[in-house]
C-alpha cells in the first residue's frame, strides 16, 4: 500500500487483498462485495481474450452517479437549499454507448440529464430516454442544423437547453425558433474572470474560447425581450476548466457567477438554473494537493460549496435560489475502466554482458575506462568519477566516428561504463550526501519494462500533458519488488512511454515492479483511464481500439463476478478501412504475388498455401501483440 498508494487514489473502490493481488470492491457501501482482479484475468484468459484488455466496472460507474446525486441532494436539504440538484454528463469525457447507457439507467431515479458539446454528440443524445425531468445542455459551437436538432428535442418534449456560446448565435437560433414556431430554452455562458487552477486554466479569463462578456449578457437579455421571448432565457452556465486542483477557484467562480445571476434576477430576468459545468477533479496521484494531477478537496467539499455559496449570495441578494446544475464528467467516469496488460520484455543497458578483458593494443581510452572502474572502490569522490566515466563515454563515440577505436572496443568502454554506474549507483546508497546529477541515476539504470499497449490509444493525456496515471501490478504485491522500472510501450515512437508514477513519495519517475519470472505472465493495469482516455485515443502506428469486457458483481455471491459483455477491439483490417485501404483487395494482390513465386517454383504450392492464409489470418487478428 505504501508503494503503490492504491487506497488514496482509488477512490474506495481497488484495494490490496491479503494475497498480494489488486481487489476491487465496486460497490463502496458494501465492502463484502469484493472481486480478485487475478480471477478476472483468468476468465479473460480461458475466454480466449487477447490481451491489452479494456476493463469496465459498471457498478462503479453506477455508484460515482448515485453519490453524485445523494451527495447534493443531502447537502441541499441540510443547508435548508430551495432549488433542485439536477445535473447532467457530458457525453464528450466518455461517449461509448454501454457508458452512456449505464449512466442513464443510474441517473433515471435522480432525472439525471446529459450534456452535448457537437452535433454528432446531440444526435447520440437525443436517442436516449433520460426522465421527463432530466435536462439536456447543449454546449459548444452551433450551426443551423444543431438548433433545429435542438428544437426537435424541445418538440419531443425534452427539456434540452441551448446554451450560447457566442452572440451570433442567440441571433440564429431565434429566427429557426420563430421559423418553426418552437420555443426554446436557452441558457448563456458567461466568460469568467475567476481562472482556474490547472492544465484547463485558459477556459476561464478574458481569453476563453467560449461564452459572452457581461455586457452581451445584458444585451442578450434585453433582445430576447424586445423578441417576446424574455420567458425562454432561463439558464446561465460557466465552466473555469476541468480538472480544478484548487477548491478556491471553485469557491470563486461560484460566488462570481451567483453575483450576476442575483443581478438578472434584479434586472427582471427570469432564470430558474444555474450551470456551475465540469471541473470536479480526481486523485489521480494520490497525493490530496494542488499538483496538476491531483485536487485539494473532495466531492463532498465540492458540493458543499457549490449549494452554501450559491445560497449566501442568493440570500444577501433577496433572490430565489436557482436549480442548480453541474456537468461533471471525469469524477463520474474515471475510476471505472482500466487497461490490462502484460509485460512482454525488459530493457536494461547495465545489464548487457560483454568480455571487457584487456587485449594486446587496446586503445588507451578503454584501459582508462577500465583503471576507472578499478580506482571506485578506493575512492571517496563520486562526482569526479561520474563525470570522468560520462565525459570518456562521449569521447569515445566521437573517435569510433573518427575511426580511431573499433566497434569491439567501443562495446567494452560501454559496458565499463554501465559497470561504473551501476556500483556508483551502490556506493550512493550508502552515502550522506548525494550530489544533483548522481540523484537520476537510480533512474537511468532503471529497467524499461515493454509493455504490450500503445500510450497513444489508452493514455494519450500521459504523453499530451504530462498526466499521471496510477499503474500497479495487478498480483505479488505481498512480495518485496526488487526491480524499479520504468514502462515503454509497442509503439516504433520514443514518446511512447511512461515515466511519471504515483508511489510512495508522491510522483516519481520510476515504479517498483517484481522480477518477470520465465514461463509466468505478469500483468498490470493503468488505472483511471474512463474519463477521456477510454475515447481519445488515436491509432499511432495503427495499433486500434482495445478488447473490452464489462465485470458486473454477482448478487448471490460477494466474491463472484461475471463477465457481462465481451466488445472486440479493432481487427487490422479494421484500422486498414479507415485508412483507406481495401483488405480484401490487399489479400488478392498478396496471393497473386504468392502464386507468382509458386509458378517460378521459389515457393512449393503447398507452402504457397500456408503463407495465404496466415497473411489473411494476420489481416484479420488483433493489431497488438500476440502472447499466447
Ligand atoms: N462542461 C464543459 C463545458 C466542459 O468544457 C467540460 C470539460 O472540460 C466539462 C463539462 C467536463 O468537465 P469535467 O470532466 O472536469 O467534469
Amino acid at each position: 500500500e505504501r508503494l503503490y498508494r492504491v487506497k488514496r487514489w482509488g477512490g474506495g473502490y481497488f484495494e490490496i487483498g491479503d494475497n498480494g493481488n489488486l481487489h476491487i470492491t465496486p460497490v463502496p457501501g458494501n465492502p463484502e462485495v469484493r472481486i480478485d482482479f487475478h480471477s478476472v484475468i483468468e476468465e479473460m484468459k480461458e475466454e480466449g481474450i487477447q490481451f491489452p484488455v479494456v476493463v469496465r466496472f459498471h457498478d462503479i460507474l453506477r455508484s460515482q452517479v448515485a453519490e453524485l446525486n445523494t451527495t447534493f441532494r443531502s447537502t441541499i436539504e441540510e443547508a435548508d437549499y430551495q432549488g433542485r440538484y439536477l445535473g447532467v454528463y457530458p457525453v464528450k469525457v466518455n461517449q461509448m454507448r454501454e457508458v452512456v447507457e449505464e449512466i442513464v439507467d443510474a441517473g433515471r431515479q435522480f432525472d439525471y440529464g446529459l450534456e452535448a458539446g457537437s452535433k454528432a454528440e446531440l444526435l447520440t443524445v437525443l436517442a436516449f430516454q433520460t426522465s421527463d425531468e432530466a435536462l439536456t445542455i447543449l454546449n459548444g459551437y452551433k450551426d443551423e442544423e444543431f438548433m433545429r436538432l435542438a428544437l426537435l428535442g424541445r418538440k419531443l418534449g425534452r427539456k434540452i437547453i441551448v446554451v450560447v456560446e457566442k452572440y451570433s448565435e442567440l441571433l440564429s437560433l431565434v429566427r429557426i425558433a420563430k421559423e418553426l414556431d418552437i420555443d426554446p430554452i436557452i441558457g448563456l455562458r458567461s466568460k469568467m474572470t475567476v481562472k482556474g487552477r490547472g492544465k484547463w486554466e485558459s477556459s476561464g479569463g478574458d481569453r476563453a474560447k467560449f461564452g459572452l462578456t457581461i455586457a452581451e449578457i445584458i444585451n442578450a437579455a434585453r433582445y430576447l425581450e424586445e423578441q417576446g421571448l424574455a420567458h425562454t432565457l432561463q439558464l446561465l452556465h460557466f465552466h473555469i476548466g476541468s480538472q480544478l486542483t484548487d477548491i478556491r477557484s471553485v469557491k470563486d467562480a461560484v460566488a462570481e457567477g451567483a453575483r450576476i445571476y442575483a443581478e438578472l434576477r434584479k434586472m427582471g430576468v427570469d432564470l430558474r438554473y444555474v450551470d456551475v459545468g465540469g471541473g470536479l477533479g480526481i486523485d489521480y496521484d494520490g497525493t490530496q494537493s494542488t499538483s496538476e494531477s491531483s485536487r485539494n478537496y473532495n466531492m463532498k467539499e465540492y458540493v458543499a460549496d457549490v449549494v452554501y455559496g450559491m445560497k449566501e449570495v442568493c440570500d444577501l441578494e433577496e433572490v430565489p435560489h436557482p436549480n442548480l446544475v453541474t456537468e461533471s464528467g471525469r469524477a463520474i467516469t474515471a475510476h471505472h475502466s482500466c487497461v490490462i496488460t502484460q509485460i512482454v520484455g525488459e530493457i536494461k543497458n547495465s545489464q548487457i554482458k560483454f568480455d571487457t578483458a584487456a587485449a594486446e593494443d587496446e586503445h588507451v581510452m578503454v584501459s582508462n575506462m577500465r583503471d576507472l572502474f578499478e580506482t571506485l572502490e578506493t575512492s571517496d569522490n563520486m562526482q569526479e568519477i561520474f563525470n570522468d566515466a560520462s565525459q570518456w563515454k562521449e569521447q569515445a563515440m566521437d573517435a569510433f566516428k573518427l575511426r580511431v577505436v573499433s566497434l569491439q572496443e567501443l562495446a567494452k568502454i560501454e559496458t565499463l561504463y554501465w559497470q561504473i554506474m551501476s556500483r556508483l549507483h551502490q556506493k550512493l546508497k550508502e552515502a550522506e550526501f548525494v550530489p544533483e546529477e548522481l540523484q537520476e541515476l537510480e533512474y537511468h539504470l532503471s529497467s524499461q519494462y515493454l509493455c504490450n499497449f500503445s500510450v497513444f490509444q489508452s493514455a494519450a493525456d500521459t504523453w499530451a500533458i504530462d498526466q499521471v496515471l496510477p499503474v500497479v501490478p495487478i498480483t505479488r504485491m505481498n512480495e518485496k519488488p526488487s526491480v524499479k522500472c520504468s514502462l515503454v510501450d509497442i509503439t516504433c515512437d520514443s514518446d511512447g512511454k511512461i515515466d511519471q508514477f504515483v508511489g510512495e513519495h508522491g510522483v516519481q519517475d520510476v515504479l517498483p515492479m517484481h522480477p518477470i519470472k520465465a514461463g509466468e505472465d505478469y500483468f498490470i493495469g493503468l488505472f483511471l483511464t474512463g474519463a477521456y482516455q477510454d475515447v481519445m485515443g488515436d491509432m499511432h502506428n495503427l495499433f486500434g481500439r482495445l478488447n473490452e469486457v464489462h465485470i458486473f458483481s454477482d448478487d448471490d455471491d460477494p466474491e463472484d463476478f461475471y463477465i457481462e459483455e465481451v466488445v472486440t477491439g479493432s481487427s487490422v483490417s479494421n484500422v486498414l478501412s479507415i485508412m483507406q485501404y481495401n483488405p480484401s483487395a490487399m489479400a488478392q494482390d498478396v496471393k497473386r504475388i504468392i502464386d507468382k513465386h509458386v509458378a517460378a517454383g521459389s515457393i512449393k504450392p503447398r507452402e504457397g498455401v500456408k503463407w495465404t492464409d496466415f497473411y489473411e489470418d494476420c489481416l484479420h487478428g488483433y493489431t497488438y501483440l500476440k502472447t499466447r
